[in-house]
């Protein structure tokens, strides 16, 4: 296993964590039990970084983590879970559900939640959860507090300059690395933690492996490996979170560390200008189209419309607007066709009509 220093919090982190959302959703202790084999099964293979959070698993996440870290000795892992409420009482509520859940008396690493854009951020401050989650750390309850963003590079990067906190989770894969990369900059400027969710692309990569046979290098034996490989080959990336369901899923993607040697600058380059030259109708994420009149975030809208593009499902356009984006179709009937975007757009999409394409679904 390899291990990466966890931004300034002192502590070595296992380069591939373990994200606690893919068990089925238990229906009683036995079932809790065997996903709770599953992470001791990690933690035996070197794995020390284990994520989890409410809702996950219907709701039980937490409860199955509680019941690994139970058998193991204190000291030999870390714990994170996260809260995404924006009021002060509430988030407290949450945090001493998790305590509760995963049987200790403090998480390594609490996240302020699943921030979409400025504005969530704005909220969680008002409202009192930052204050709360500040408390907390004093308290000794939370040892350092990091945040989770879906918002774009820059969005990310303002959070983080702030200075609140010692880590930050996001999504990074080789499909969407331009969307985000500006983010891993300021992280590793200001010295933060990186722990990355989603190096699968959200399992676009493993369902369109000829598509993205582009992003392997010669020693790659398939996409999955690639796209772990290339994850970690981004030295300010202190984890990459894969989702384990069993045993042989923590088996099959430690096997990415074999051999592992990190991409060089040029063969990240070059999944870089397959991406802007060989992906003939897909976004590709450079946000050149920016800024839009109407405060369209054409990239997003794009990225969702790429889903019909390789899954060719019109559902999959919708869900990837609600869960990876917070969006609607409804937001596509804002454009007034002023044509500013098409003007710029580095892969000469037709943004209009997909634009109504997706205000049609
Ligand atoms: S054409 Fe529509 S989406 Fe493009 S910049 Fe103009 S208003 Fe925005
Ligand atoms: S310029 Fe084109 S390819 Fe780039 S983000 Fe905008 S729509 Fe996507």
């Amino acid at each position: 296993m390899l291990y990466r220093p966890f931004g300034q919090t002192g502590k070595r982190v296992s380069v591939i964590g373990a994200g606690c959302m893919r068990f089925e959703t238990p229906q009683n202790d036995r079932d809790i039990g065997r996903a709770a084999e599953t992470l001791l099964h990690a933690h035996a293979r070197g794995i020390n970084y284990f994520d989890t959070a409410p809702y996950y698993c219907g709701d039980r996440s937490e409860d199955i983590v509680g019941a690994a870290v139970r058998q193991l000795k204190p000291g030999t892992f870390y714990l994170s879970s996260k809260c995404d409420k924006a009021d002060g009482a509430a988030f407290r509520k949450g945090l001493e559900r998790s305590l509760q859940r995963l049987g200790v008396d403090r998480i390594h690493f609490f996240h302020i939640w699943c921030l979409m854009n400025p504005t969530q951020w704005a909220e969680r401050k008002d409202r009192g959860a930052v204050r709360e989650a500040l408390r907390a750390k004093e308290e000794g309850l939370i040892e350092h507090l990091v945040f989770s963003s879906h918002m774009d590079g820059e969005e990310t990067a303002a959070v983080i300059a702030e200075g609140i906190f010692e880590g930050v989770t996001l999504g990074f894969n080789a499909a969407n690395f331009r969307f985000r990369r500006s983010a891993l900059e300021a992280a590793a400027r200001a010295g933060l933690g990186v722990v990355t969710m989603n190096p699968l692309a959200g399992g676009l990569i493993p369902a369109h492996p000829k598509r993205f046979d582009f992003i392997r290098e010669k020693n790659d034996p398939d996409v999955v490996t690639a796209a772990l490989r290339f994850n970690l080959s981004h030295a300010a990336i202190t984890c990459a979170l894969v989702g384990f369901r069993n045993p042989a899923d923590v088996d099959s993607a430690l096997a990415a560390l074999d051999e592992f040697a990190p991409r060089t600058d040029a063969e990240i380059a070059r999944v870089e200008r397959h991406l802007e030259e060989g992906f003939d109708g897909l976004c590709t994420g450079c946000e050149y189209c920016l800024p839009c009149p109407a405060d369209i975030p054409i990239p997003r809208m794009m990225d969702s419309y790429n889903m019909l593009i390789l899954e060719g499902e019109k559902k999959a356009v919708q869900e990837r607007l609600h869960w990876q984006w917070s969006l609607d179709q409804t937001v596509a009937g804002q454009c007034t066709e002023c044509g500013a975007c098409e003007e710029r757009c580095t892969q000469h999409l037709p943004i209009i009509r997909r634009l109504k394409e997706i205000r049609a679904l």
